[in-house]
Parts: C-alpha cells; structure tokens; sequence
C-alpha cells in the first residue's frame, strides 16, 4: 500500500442517522453523514467533494503527477477541498480563481492559501475561457505538468468515487436499500455517480441548486449509454439560483441546528433538505416510504456566508 492508499483507508464509513419525522406522514426520514467523512488533517476536505477527489488523486499519482490545478468560484468548496487534499497527500495544488485579488482573504481563500494552493485570479471574462484547449496551454506553459480537475470537479474518476458511496450506503443498509434517496445537484457528478451505483434498485431524486432545466441533459450526458433509469430531477428548490439565500430557507436552517443539531448551509444542503421535508409534508411518499438525504458537506461555506450577510445566522 502507498502512503496515499493509506491515507485514503484511514477515513472509514461515514454513518446513516435516522432524522426527525413529519408528523403524521409515515416516512422514515434518514441522513447519510457524508460531512463527517474526513481525515483530522483536513477537514474541509469532507463530503461529495471527497469523494469525488479520491480517484482523481489516485489518477494523477499513477500517471506520475506532482500538482493539481483547478477551476473555481472565491468561496468554492471544491477549491478549498483541492488546497486541503493536495496538502494532506502531498500534492502541489494550483486554484485558477474566477474573481478579484482582493478575494484573497475571504475566509475560504484563506484557508486555500493556507494549505498551501498557488492563487491565480481572473476576470470573469477571462475565467470564461477555461474550457478553452488553447486557453489550457497557456495555464500549462505557466505551470507544467499539471493534473487538471474541472471546475466542481466532476469528471469520470469523480463519478467513480459516488458509485463507491452507493456500495456503501447498500452495505450499511444490509441489502435492505431505502425507496428513495435524495441529494442536491450543482453540476451533477455526485448523482450520476449514485444512479450508476445504485443501477436502477433505488429511485435516486436529484435537487438541483441552480436555475435552468439543464439538469436533466447534464445527468443523461454523464451516463450516456450507461443509464439505468429509476431518478427524477425535482427542479423546485433552487431558491432562486446559486448562492441566493431567501429568509425562509435561512430560518430552516436554523431550525434544523436547533432541533436537531444538523448543519446544513445555504448553497446545497439546506435547500435540499427544505426541498425533502416540503415533499414529505405534501404527501409525495406513500406511507411506509424509508426515504435517505445525503448530507454532502460543504459546511465551510458559512464562514463566508456570515460575514457576507453581516451577522452570525448560520450555524459554523
Ligand atoms: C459541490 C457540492 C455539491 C454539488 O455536487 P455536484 O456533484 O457538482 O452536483 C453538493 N453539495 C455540496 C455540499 C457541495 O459542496
């Protein structure tokens, strides 16, 4: 075993609790604790982003690679995920950052530099080229050989890591799978790789958190030819797009710390939970129903969130 197979096996199974439920609806309601699932030396490397990181790394070390560079937003959980990984596994990292240098000491950013991530920042304008193969090798030129993960970090070694969490959470379940299982949706690696892995023995509900009825096609593009059917995508939870906070989403939040010490943020989790607990109380399950959430991280984000909404409403 390498020393990164080793640090991979050392962060076990994350567990499945059972939540509150909907009173007078008879659906079990569990949550899978995917924001547990960290190594202690860095903890902002948590959820679906660890999962979708584990066979990257593996990747660009089999293929002899020194330094990962990827894509993201100045409050990207992705990004800190890569800067905490790439210190934890001994990787060089490189975070291409869509906005102002000024960024820099946001509290995500901060810790990105932190770990040790090389900061490039670009103008929107600029960051819209990243997909752009000449646009690439100039990032290459800048900084050599690099292991290139998108931005989000959804491509096929990523899917492969969510297949894993299926088998997992069919493991744990001891071959008596839920009816359903429900996890929020940005580019919509996470549930591809849970629809291959759960191949169609589940129904898998995808909450997507941003606006647009591209989801779908996203989610079909990803399996290709390799879909097994049994998932929906529920478009009704956006909130109004990406990063947007309504109040009424920010005072489930709260409520969940409190009545059940759940932290969720604003951007993926909370919406998706809101959007679990709504479809619940409307009656979308028959009863009987065993219906699993998978909490999917990203709780560093409110850090941020507080500061940029001025006062401390979010848990942290
Ligand atoms: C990145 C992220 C997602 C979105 O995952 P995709 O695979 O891009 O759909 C969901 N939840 C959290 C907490 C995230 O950080």
């Amino acid at each position: 075993m390498t020393a990164l197979h080793q640090l991979l096996a050392a962060v076990g199974a994350s567990p499945i609790q059972a939540l509150q439920p909907v009173p007078g609806r008879e659906v079990q309601l569990l949550l899978k604790r995917d924001d547990l699932l960290y190594h202690p030396a860095a903890p902002e490397w948590c959820g679906n982003k660890w999962r979708k990181l584990k066979f990257n790394l593996l990747q660009a070390a089999a293929s002899g690679h020194q330094r990962l560079l990827t894509f993201g937003g100045a409050f990207s959980n992705h990004i800190l995920a890569v800067a905490a990984a790439g210190q934890l596994t001994g990787f060089e990292t490189i975070g291409i950052i869509r906005g102002e240098p000024e960024a820099a000491d946001n509290p995500t950013l901060s810790k990105a530099r932190a770990y040790g991530m090389h900061l490039h920042f670009l103008s929107r304008a600029a960051y819209r080229q990243k997909d752009d193969p000449e646009f690439v090798r100039g990032l290459e030129r800048e900084y050599g050989s690099v292991y290139i993960l998108p931005e989000g970090g959804t491509n096929a070694y990523a899917l492969e890591g969510c297949v894993e969490l299926a088998q997992e959470i069919s493991a744990q379940c001891d071959s008596k799978l839920p009816d359903a299982v429900a996890c929020a949706c940005g580019t919509g690696g996470t549930l591809a790789g849970l629809i291959r892995g759960f191949s169609g023995k589940t129904r898998m509900l995808g909450l997507p958190v941003l606006k647009g009825d591209f989801m779908t096609r996203n989610i079909g593009s990803l399996l290709s030819e390799n879909d097994p059917g049994n998932w929906q995508i529920i478009p009704d939870y956006h909130f109004g797009g990406y990063a947007k906070h309504q109040p009424k989403l920010l005072e489930f939040i709260r409520q969940q710390y409190e009545e059940q010490g759940i932290m969720l943020d604003p951007v993926y989790t909370g919406k998706m939970l809101f959007g679990v607990y709504d479809l619940i109380a409307k009656g979308a399950f028959p009863p009987g129903t065993t219906l699993l959430a998978i909490h999917t991280g990203g709780l560093q984000g409110n850090i941020g969130m507080n500061q940029r909404l001025g006062s401390a409403l979010l848990p942290e």
